[in-house]
């Protein structure tokens, strides 16, 4: 599948120049002459990489690059920014933006269209291979960091909590039995009844607000994680 670029820069003949290029190496491409149809559409569709211009007419790219990377459901995608400003470079790629390359302007688009190939390359360093989303990022279950984030906040779930969203998430659309999760949770020492998880189901459903239509009850079954 063709990766989306999305390319933020407010001077149309660069605009133009990048995405012409980009598509003809088959990129799907869309442009944002500014900040807020850009963040706007991120919301709704989240692009393979982008573009960022640094000088940007409604906000400072800065702020833009530090929003995506400090949010949950944005934080992987990378990003190349665009400047006019060789000393703003440490600024770009440390820590304080997080930005994944950077081209200075004036740059050659083929300069520019081989560091978007070689960022796609690039394994996702900083996304926990123990990652489960749900939802296109509105539910995100990290179970290396024991961690579960519903539209970009942390939800604190009790241990049992956490085990049983886990298992479903193990395996999305089938179907786990209440015995199948008490085993797993309490193997050979459960005491407890089948209902109790319908307790903890439910507790779990609170907690996840919005994210709980993802856990589904089959009647007669059991549940099951679903997008
Ligand atoms: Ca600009």
């Amino acid at each position: 599948m063709n990766k989306w670029i999305y390319v933020v820069e407010d001077e149309p003949d660069i605009l133009e120049l990048v995405s012409l290029n980009l598509e003809r190496v088959n990129f799907k491409v869309k442009c944002f002459e500014n900040a807020d149809s850009f963040l706007e559409m991120v919301e709704t569709k989240k692009p393979d990489l982008v573009i960022l211009d640094l000088m940007l007419p409604d906000a400072d790219g800065f702020d833009v690059c530090k929003h995506l990377k400090s949010d949950e459901k944005t934080r992987a995608i990378p990003i190349i920014m665009l400047t006019a400003k060789g000393d703003e470079i440490d600024r770009i790629l440390g820590l304080e933006l997080g930005a994944d390359d950077y081209v200075t302007k004036p740059f050659s688009v083929k300069e520019l269209v081989a560091r978007v190939k070689a960022v796609l390359r690039r394994p996702l360093m900083d996304v926990p291979k123990d990652r489960i989303e749900l939802g296109d990022g509105a539910l995100i279950i990290d179970t290396e960091r024991h961690e579960v984030i519903q539209d970009g906040k942390r939800i604190d779930l009790t241990s049992t909590e956490f085990k049983i969203l886990k298992l479903l998430a193990s395996k999305k659309g089938l179907v786990f039995s209440r015995e199948k999760i008490l085993d797993y949770l309490w193997g050979n020492e459960k005491i407890v009844v089948d209902r109790t998880i319908d307790v903890h189901i439910k507790h779990l459903r609170e907690k996840l607000g919005e994210a709980a239509k993802f856990i589904k009850n089959i009647r007669g079954v059991g549940y099951k994680l679903e997008e």
